[in-house]
């Protein structure tokens, strides 16, 4: 038995949506690409400063520092789990998850 919620496939097969969880912000480069390819308008490009604080910032040496924008989850219960922003994002920022069945 599955104990995540699953999909159909034009084809009958099953498949197992992939909600997106997380952004790791300290790698986002602010490119936009997962913006674009979103169907469900999940996402919100805002300024780093909004969402790291001056210590997060100093405390990633892996920061792009060059980078004042970084990308946010706004509406997270509206993703249908395509998992498209992880395919098209060029810094694996994106933490996804299935979704358990209701007990
Ligand atoms: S998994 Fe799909 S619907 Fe969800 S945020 Fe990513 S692109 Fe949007
Ligand atoms: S695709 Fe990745 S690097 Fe580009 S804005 Fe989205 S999360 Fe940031």
């Amino acid at each position: 038995m599955n104990d995540y919620i699953t999909g159909i496939t034009a084809g009958g097969a099953a498949w197992t949506p992939v909600f997106v969880q997380d952004i790791n912000q300290t790698r986002c480069i602010g490119c936009g690409r997962c913006f674009k390819v979103c169907p469900r308008d999940v996402f919100d490009l805002v300024d780093r400063s909004d969402v790291l604080s001056e210590d997060d910032i100093d405390d990633y040496d892996d920061l792009e520092e060059d980078n004042a924008q970084v990308m946010r989850i706004a509406h997270g219960n509206d993703c249908i789990g395509c998992s498209a922003c992880s395919r098209v994002c060029p810094k694996n920022c994106f933490t996804h998850a299935p979704l358990p069945l209701a007990a």
